[in-house]
Order: structure tokens, then C-alpha cells, then sequence
């Protein structure tokens, strides 16, 4: 129907056919299945800087990024050569090795939120595990999330909000028994009279509120730094622990995350995405004292296989070594700033209902004409047909965006002003075909 004749597909068709026979829906994670989008999900077969070629040699400029780990971009030659040289010794002990040590040290040293980590797999194990310690350390059962927050597919979060003010959450996976959802209480984000209402009724049950600061699951939901400063305090006086999941937000926003942005201390903090360098890397962290209660320290249970793998580790050294330099991030913001005010510009001249949200390296593209969204019922899901056309616009244009109109782009270091102006032209465009046609 539109501009462009729609790229081949053929090959990634074939192994996605092959794919179904093997996996649900052919994929290992839902939203890779590009059900929310048009076509064919493209399997990709090599990324290099901020590009991405697929099984048919289709050329894209890839701003989902591995969904956010990749702030250097696709195969960075430090990242991989200290992944090399870390494989020639082996790949798993099950052991302590110095590596572990290393990242820690780095870490620990540019982020004064944490004192005490332990190193995870996944940012879902990360979150699982923070709040099994948060649980056991106020020896409170009930957690409080957010409608539009995601934080992974662990039983006690996979719960949205059921309707009325303050809700026991209904589960939102089938398989999540009932009564772990009654544990989860759900309300709206920036809504103080909601939370004050939670912490009465639940009072001195609350173990843990759970955030993400800057949500990014579910369009970027940008909260106030007041409102996260009411949360600190509401948590404080009803000694309920704070959690921030910062598996995006975390060496996104800056090296010290969304709580360094806003210089607001959380309880606990969990990581995941950038910290592993693009190889699978959780961790959560808290004061010595909080961190006292888990395993073989204290009485709160957790543990992996690969915990702290070696290769792993090596990724996320070489990887947050990187973005420590000088500037980095004030680059990286610049350049994202720059991207996304002339897309604004853009679409605001021709009075199209588009609306880019954005902080740091991370953009939201929002069909409507609201200037802020702090809620997830703030969005109008009929604007998804509008991204929808917009995604294989762009597919066909040379830029992969992530197959949902409810997920984030990601901007690396590795994207060029070349690639930001290609990638410009081709966004207009494909507002003007989905404004027009
Ligand atoms: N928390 C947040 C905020 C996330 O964005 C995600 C994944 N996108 C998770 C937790 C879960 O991380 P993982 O997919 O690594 O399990």
C-alpha cells in the first residue's frame, strides 16, 4: 500500500516455520514472535555497531538494542576481546573466580545506592530474589507494584491491577496460583492518594514497594522526581522496603541509574541488561546490612549455577569500563536529545497526534496528542494500530524498532550521525504514510 516495496523475507519465513515446530510460537520470548506488528518476525543473523543484517540480508539500523544491553552497540571489539580472553580458560567453574570480584569492585566503587551485590542470571531471577530478601528481611509477606511496570515473569509480578482504587492484583499469566497474586497489590503510578490508601489498609503488611523508576515496559511512563521522593518517604515511615528495578534504567540513565538521576536512595536495587555486557547477567544489591539476610549469611535462600559466570562477568568488565569514560553519558544524552527534538519537530509542524517521550539514551514513539503520560491507562490502545504501520514503514526503510508499540528504542554509543540522519528520513517518512494513507 505504501512508498516502499516491502523487503524480502523469505529466508526468516523459512526458519520461523522451522522455528514452530520447535518452540511456542516459534520463539523463546513472546514478544519476539512480532505478533503485535506486521509480518514476519526477521531472524537475525549478525550486528555490528548499530547495525543489524537478518537471514536475508536485509541491512537495519537496530535501535531495540537486544531489548537495552547493548549501549556499545552490537559486537564491541573490547567487550569481545575480553570474552575471548577470559573463554581460553574455561567457561564454568561453579566457583568464585577474580572476575567477580572485578565487576564488583567497579561497581560498587561509581555507585554509592549499592554496598553489597550478589550476581544473578537474569533481571527476572535479580527481582525474584530481591523480593524474597525483602520479605524475609521485614518478615512481611504483601508486595506493592504498578500498573504498567514489568519486572520480569516471576509469579509474585506477573499480577496487573484488578479495577477500583487500591486492588489485590489479578494474576496476568494463567499458571500464577491465586492466592500469590492475593500477596501483590497493585495500584496506579503517580497516584499518592492510591498509595496512602494501600498503606493504610495494609498496614505494617507492606514488605516491599516495588518501581520501575523510569518504567519502560509499557510506553515510557516518565514519573516525577517528587513523586518518587513521596514514595521514599511513604515506605520509611511504614518500614517498607524500597525496591527500584533498574534492569533498564541501571548504566542506562547513568552509571548510578534512575537513583542517581533523581538522587533518591531505594532500598534495594536490582540490575540486569547493560551489567552483563549482552550475556545473561542479573544482580541485586542493597546496604551490608540488608544483604546480611541472605544465603549463607542469613536465612533467606538463593542461589545459581551460573551465578557469576566467568565469560559473563568479562562482558559486563569490558562493558561498564566503557561507559565510566569521561562523557559518555552526556554524549549519549546529547545525541538522543538531538534525534528525537527534530523528530518532534517534525511531526509537531505538521500537526500529526505524535508525540516523542524521552530520557537519556532511551525514546518512546506515543500516537497521541497528550503532552505527558505518567499511567498506563493514559494510553489509548487503538494508537497501536498507528505503530503498527509505522513499524513495517520502517522495517521496509532500513530501521528496526522492537515489534511493539509498547517498548522503548535505545540509542548506543555506537550509532552515528549518519545513522541517526538515515534513520531520521526514514521516520518521516513513515509518519507521512501513517498520517496520510
Ligand atoms: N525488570 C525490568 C524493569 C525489565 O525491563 C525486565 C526485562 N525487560 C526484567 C525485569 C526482566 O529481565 P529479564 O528479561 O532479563 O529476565
Amino acid at each position: 500500500t505504501t512508498g516502499k516495496p516491502n523487503i524480502s523475507r523469505e529466508k526468516s519465513a523459512e526458519l520461523y516455520a522451522k522455528a514452530k515446530t520447535y518452540f511456542p510460537g516459534g520463539v523463546n520470548s513472546p514478544v519476539r514472535a512480532f505478533k503485535s506488528v506486521y509480518g514476519t518476525p526477521l531472524f537475525i543473523e549478525k550486528g555490528d555497531g548499530s547495525h543489524i543484517w537478518d537471514a536475508d540480508g536485509n541491512e537495519f539500523i537496530d535501535f531495540c538494542c537486544s531489548w537495552g544491553p547493548l549501549i556499545l552497540g552490537h559486537n564491541n571489539a573490547k567487550v569481545r576481546e575480553r570474552v575471548i580472553e577470559v573463554m581460553q580458560n574455561g567457561m564454568s567453574f561453579g566457583a568464585p573466580t577474580a572476575l567477580e570480584n572485578e565487576l564488583a569492585e567497579l561497581i560498587l566503587k561509581n555507585n554509592k545506592f549499592v554496598e553489597k551485590l550478589r550476581f544473578v542470571s537474569s533481571g527476572t531471577e535479580a527481582v525474584m530474589s530481591a523480593i524474597r530478601l525483602a520479605r524475609g528481611y521485614t518478615k512481611r509477606d504483601k508486595i506493592l507494584k504498578f500498573e504498567g511496570c514489568y519486572h520480569g515473569h516471576t509469579d509474585a509480578l506477573l499480577v496487573k491491577a484488578g479495577s477500583g482504587l487500591v486492588t489485590f492484583g489479578e494474576t496476568s499469566s494463567a499458571g500464577v496460583p491465586k492466592a500469590f497474586a492475593d500477596e501483590t497489590i497493585v495500584v496506579s503510578l503517580n497516584d499518592t492518594e492510591a498509595l496512602k490508601k494501600a498503606f493504610e489498609e495494609f498496614k505494617d503488611q507492606i514488605a516491599a514497594v516495588i518501581i520501575e523508576p523510569i518504567p519502560a515496559n509499557n510506553g515510557l511512563l516518565l514519573q516525577s522526581k517528587e513523586y518518587l521522593q513521596f514514595l521514599r518517604e511513604i515506605c520509611t515511615q511504614n518500614g517498607t522496603l524500597l525496591i527500584f528495578d533498574e534492569v533498564i534504567s541501571g548504566f542506562r540513565i547513568g552509571f548510578e541509574g534512575a537513583a542517581g538521576l533523581y538522587q533518591i536512595k531505594p532500598d534495594i536495587l536490582t540490575y540486569g541488561k547493560i551489567i552483563g555486557g549482552g550475556l545473561p547477567v542479573g544482580c541485586y544489591g542493597s546496604s551490608d546490612e540488608i544483604m546480611g539476610s541472605v544465603s549463607p549469611d542469613g536465612p533467606v535462600y538463593q542461589g545459581g549455577t551460573l551465578s557469576g559466570n566467568p565469560v559473563a562477568m568479562a562482558a559486563g568488565i569490558a562493558q561498564l569500563t566503557e561507559v565510566l569514560r569521561m562523557g559518555f553519558y552526556r554524549d549519549l544524552a546529547n545525541k538522543t536529545e538531538e534525534f528525537t527534538a527534530s523528530i518532534q519537530r517534525f511531526a509537531s509542524a505538521r500537526s500529526y497526534k505524535f508525540k516523542v517521550f524521552t530520557i537519556g539514551s532511551m525514546f518512546w514513539f506515543a500516537f497521541t496528542d497528550k503532552e505527558t503520560i505518567t499511567k498506563a491507562e493514559e494510553i489509548d490502545p487503538a494508537s497501536m494500530d498507528k505503530f503498527k504501520v509505522m513499524h513495517h514503514e520502517l522495517i521496509n526503510r532500513g530501521v528496526y524498532l522492537g515489534p511493539s508499540g509498547y517498548e522503548v528504542g535505545f540509542i548506543s554509543s555506537a550509532h552515528t550521525k549518519v545513522d541517526l540522519e538515515r534513520a531520521k528520513r526514514a521516520i518521516f517518512d513513515s509518519l507521512d504514510l501513517v498520517f496520510n494513507t
